[in-house]
């Protein structure tokens, strides 16, 4: 046990995976099949929801980083499959990403991999009969397919399915997503090519070309009342909460996973033009600005936790703060802070008992006001 990342130390809540197979996907996306190496090892996920992965690095305290990755498979009682996007970095030898350079061009079959118990509160309402728009960009498709999958067993409820990318060469995953969409009535599916290649407009595979703008939307969707699930990378993030705002939705129904951290969205929240132009999708009333009041001591700050604050770690970046995280998922301890005065609910049970008086800023809500050492 001389590597580190298979010395079991730090919170406890992580399992062993063993990678039984990889395969390529796109120009930089590869899939990662990984499954239990104890026989009770598995348990369920919800679509949507992450794996937090220890990836060895000499530089970390406990010589390993943490990573999240988007359980992007079906849900098949045994494994777990994972698409990670080989993210450029001039900065390591590799030319490659701490964790994405591990899956790309370290990990073998039969290596082992250690991960959290799927995570993550980024999970579709099953409950829900409204029409879904899973609405993704590059390597953020991961969580949405997953959920596609989960749609594409159950009748009835109409989908829309619209993924961006640059051209025919990044488009991870295409085949499976129109072959899921071939299973029942009631699926759409759209690809937008920012950039089509020659090779991209003779095969014709996407319904439109350039950036996913309203105008795009309208064209794609028809009138209905939709639970929208966004992901992908900063800018299409911002654009398409945006745009969504804009043509009505509630922010309440937009959910969104961030591969990152959620104040790049800032907090666009624009009322709905005073005479409206006809659009697809439903117009509703802004959300009430009222809260309990977070207070942030050692910047002299405070920030109304509404509805849609997310989590206190949302909260204090969306009040200009820097607090610092990691895992934002409850595991890593590093967004660990001082609660002063005020009690906190725990949206997701962390991985280990923060220390007496300390909260983890990423996965919690105040229960009324309450005072942060921050
Ligand atoms: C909930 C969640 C789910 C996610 N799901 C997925 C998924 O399904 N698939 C996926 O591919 N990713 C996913 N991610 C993103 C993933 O966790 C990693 O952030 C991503 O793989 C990049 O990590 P890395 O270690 O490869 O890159 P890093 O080493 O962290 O580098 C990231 C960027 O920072 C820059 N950088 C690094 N070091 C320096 C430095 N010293 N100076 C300047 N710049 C530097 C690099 O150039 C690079 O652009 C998810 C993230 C979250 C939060």
């Amino acid at each position: 046990m001389s590597d580190p990342a298979l010395t079991p130390v730090g919170p406890a809540g992580f399992r062993r995976l063993r990678l039984i197979e990889a395969r390529r996907e796109s120009e930089a996306i590869t899939s990662f099949l990984l499954e239990p190496g104890e026989p009770d090892g598995w348990t369920p996920f919800r679509p949507g929801q992450f794996l937090a992965v220890r990836v060895p690095d000499a530089a970390s305290p406990g010589g390993w980083a943490l990573r999240n990755y988007s359980i992007s498979g079906p849900s098949d009682g045994r494994t777990y499959r994972i698409s990670v996007k080989r993210e450029p970095c001039e900065e390591r030898p590799d030319g490659t990403g701490l964790g994405s350079g591990h899956f790309h061009h370290r990990l073998q079959p039969g290596d082992v991999v250690w991960a959290s118990a799927p995570r993550g509160e980024f999970v579709f309402d099953e409950t829900s009969e409204r029409a879904v728009l899973l609405l993704s960009g590059g390597v953020g498709i991961t969580p949405l397919l997953a959920m596609l999958h989960r749609l594409a067993e159950r009748p009835g409820r109409p989908v829309h399915f619209v993924h961006a990318c640059e051209d025919g060469r990044s488009h991870a995953l295409g085949d499976e997503v129109d072959a899921l969409a071939a299973k029942r009535p009631g699926i759409r599916t759209a690809f937008v090519y920012r950039n089509p290649t020659a090779e991209d407009e003779v095969r014709a595979r996407h319904a439109t070309s350039g950036l996913v703008t309203r105008a795009v939307l309208q064209s794609l969707l028809p009138l209905d009342d939709y639970d929208v699930y966004l992901c992908g990378p900063p800018p299409f993030m911002r654009a398409l909460h945006e745009t969504l705002l804009g043509l009505g939705i509630r922010p309440e129904r937009i959910a969104y996973e961030f591969f990152g951290p959620a104040s790049l969205l800032g907090s666009p929240s624009p009322p709905p033009p005073a005479a409206p132009e006809p659009v697809a999708l439903t117009m509703t009333e802004p959300e009430p600005a009222s809260g309990p009041v977070v207070a942030f001591a050692r910047s002299g700050s405070a920030a109304l936790f509404t509805p849609s604050a997310g989590s206190l770690l949302e909260l204090a970046e969306a009040a200009g703060l820097s607090p610092a995280f990691s895992c934002r998922s409850g595991v890593c301890m590093t967004c660990s802070a001082t609660l002063l005065s005020g009690e906190v609910d725990y949206t997701e049970e962390p991985l280990d008992e923060p220390a007496p008086g300390q909260v983890l800023l990423c996965c919690t809500r105040p229960r009324g006001d309450v005072t942060l050492d921050i």
